[in-house]
C-alpha cells in the first residue's frame, strides 16, 4: 500500500515539476495558467492530466491536434514514479533512519528538477545543484555528515567531471554536470559518491546499447548525463551501502 501510494505520489510531483520546470524554461509566469496543449494551446481537462495514465491512453498525441507530446513529459513523471518506490522501499526496510527520510526527501525533489531541466534543455541551472549543495552541506554538518567526508565528494566526483570536462573541452561532459558533482559529493560523501558513479556509467551504457540495438542510435548521444546522474544519485543515497556490502561480499567470496 505505502509503495503505490508513493509511486503515485511520485508521479503527481513529477508532473509539477515538469510544469515548473518547462514554464521557467519558457519564462511563463508558474502560478498562472492551466496545464496546455504545448503545440495548439488547447486547456487540458483532468482526464488529460492523469501523469503517465493519459500520456499512455493518448497514445502519446494531444487528444485535440493530434502533434505528438514530447516524451519527456512521461520520462520526468516516471522517473518521479521511481523515486516514490525507492522512498517507499528504502523506508520499509529501514535504511531511511530518522533524519535522513526528510534529506532524502527533500534531495529526491532537487534531484527531479535536475533530471527534468536536463532531459528537456540539456542544461542544469545553478538553483539545481549549487545553491541546494550549499543547503544541504549545512543541513549535513548540523545532522549525519562530516564536513571532511562531504569535502572528499564533492572532489571526487566534481573533480572526476572537471579532469574530463578540461581534456575534452566540454564535449564529453558539460560544465552543469560539474556543478550537479559538488551537489552530488555533499549528499553521498566520496564511499557513495563512488558507487553512484558506478551506477550512473553502467545504467547509461546499458541504455545506450538498447538505442543502439534498437536502432535509434541518434536518441544514445542526446540523452544527457546529468539525467543518469540524477537517477543515479537517489539510488545511492538510499541503498548505496547496502549495494557497497552485496558487492564487496560478491568479490571477496
Ligand atoms: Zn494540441
Amino acid at each position: 500500500m505505502l509503495l503505490l501510494l508513493f509511486v503515485i505520489m511520485g508521479a503527481v510531483v513529477g508532473s509539477f515539476i515538469h510544469a515548473f520546470v518547462s514554464r521557467r524554461l519558457m519564462k511563463q509566469s508558474i502560478v498562472h495558467g492551466r496545464s496546455i496543449c504545448f503545440h495548439c494551446k488547447k486547456q487540458l481537462c483532468w482526464y488529460e492530466n492523469i501523469p503517465i495514465v493519459s500520456f499512455l491512453f493518448q497514445l502519446g498525441r494531444c487528444r485535440n491536434c493530434q502533434t505528438t507530446i514530447p516524451s519527456h513529459y512521461v520520462f520526468v513523471e516516471l522517473v518521479g514514479a521511481l523515486f516514490g518506490g525507492f522512498i517507499a522501499v528504502g523506508y520499509s526496510l529501514q535504511l531511511l533512519p530518522d533524519v535522513r527520510l526528510v534529506v532524502t526527501i527533500l534531495a529526491a525533489l532537487v534531484l527531479l528538477g535536475v533530471f527534468a531541466y536536463d532531459i528537456i534543455a540539456m542544461q542544469i541551472p545553478d538553483e539545481f545543484s549549487l545553491w541546494p549543495a550549499v543547503v544541504f552541506f549545512v543541513i549535513g554538518f548540523l545532522t549525519h555528515n562530516t564536513i571532511v567526508g562531504m569535502l572528499l565528494g564533492v572532489i571526487l566526483i566534481s573533480g572526476f567531471f572537471f579532469f574530463q570536462f578540461v581534456i575534452s573541452r566540454g564535449r564529453w561532459i558539460g560544465g552543469g554536470d560539474v556543478r550537479l558533482g559538488v551537489l552530488m559529493g555533499v549528499l553521498l560523501g566520496w564511499k557513495l559518491g563512488l558507487v553512484a558513479l558506478f551506477l550512473a556509467y553502467t545504467v547509461g551504457a546499458i541504455i545506450s546499447i538498447g538505442f543502439v540495438i534498437a536502432k535509434k542510435k541518434k536518441l544514445a548521444s542526446e540523452v544527457p548525463f546529468g539525467t543518469y546522474l540524477s537517477v543515479a544519485t537517489v539510488a545511492s543515497m538510499i541503498f548505496g551501502d547496502w549495494l557497497m556490502e552485496w558487492y564487496v561480499g560478491l568479490v571477496v567470496l
